[in-house]
């Protein structure tokens, strides 16, 4: 999972980038409105941590432009807390949520996934495919009960093919949702991290469907799948 962080106020930013990437997402971030706007425009975010002010372009402004565009990626807002005209405007221009500062870093991470999990269309923190459990809470993958250790890279790899379990996940797009922007890019790893957590996992949850990508086949649909394409 990818995710944006809007944050004029440097500590701030960093903070939240911090506990985030702690968390196992990679982060890109923006410290203005116009990078915020053009960062969330061109590139797949999962989910954008927005402030409301901001400088040279307003919150409210980018959020707008990307919902006019088609960016349907949830949004976390912040806002000043004793604003609640802010939440509201929010709201209206197209946020999934908002935190209201000061906040607990908890906090943020706990609605982050509640949105993440909402947009791939999951019910609980925690993922299944067959033996598999992953919760996306504490980071911890089991194998028939058994913790697996990850590094972080194999763990993003695999909570982004389970979050999609069900559908074809091409190989460019795990690219896209797994590094962040100045991370060296290059799609031939994917396959090296796949064969990785297949031999961590030990079962055979991960099939390889030739030319288009990856599948976490959804327990009883045998592999198939009517949300296959992108
Ligand atoms: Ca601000």
């Amino acid at each position: 999972m990818r995710l944006l962080v809007v944050e004029d106020d440097r500590d701030l930013n960093r903070q939240i980038a911090t506990a985030l990437e702690k968390a196992g997402y990679a982060v890109d971030r923006a410290y203005d409105g116009e990078d915020g706007w053009f960062l969330g425009d061109t590139e797949p975010y999962d989910a954008v941590v927005l402030d409301i002010g901001l400088p040279k372009r307003d919150g409210i402004s980018v959020l707008e432009a990307w919902r006019r565009a088609g960016r349907a990626m949830p949004v976390l807002i912040l806002t000043a807390r004793d604003r609640w005209s802010e939440k509201v405007q929010g709201f209206d221009a197209g946020a999934d949520d908002y935190v209201a500062k000061p906040f607990h870093m908890e906090e943020i991470l706990a609605r982050l996934r509640a949105l993440l999990r909402r947009a791939a269309g999951h019910a609980t923190n925690e993922l299944v495919a067959g033996p598999v459990r992953l919760d996306t809470r504490t980071g911890r993958v089991t194998v028939n009960g058994a913790p697996i250790k990850f590094t972080s890279h194999e763990y993003r790899l695999l909570a982004y093919l389970m979050h999609h379990a069900g559908r074809i996940v091409p190989r460019s797009e795990i690219v896209e949702h797994l590094y962040d922007q100045d991370f060296d890019r290059d799609s031939n790893t994917i396959e090296v991290f796949v064969g990785r957590l297949r031999k961590k996992l030990g079962v055979d949850a991960i099939q390889t469907v030739r030319g288009l990508g990856y599948l976490v086949p959804v327990e009883g649909d045998g592999g198939s799948s009517d949300k296959s394409s992108r």
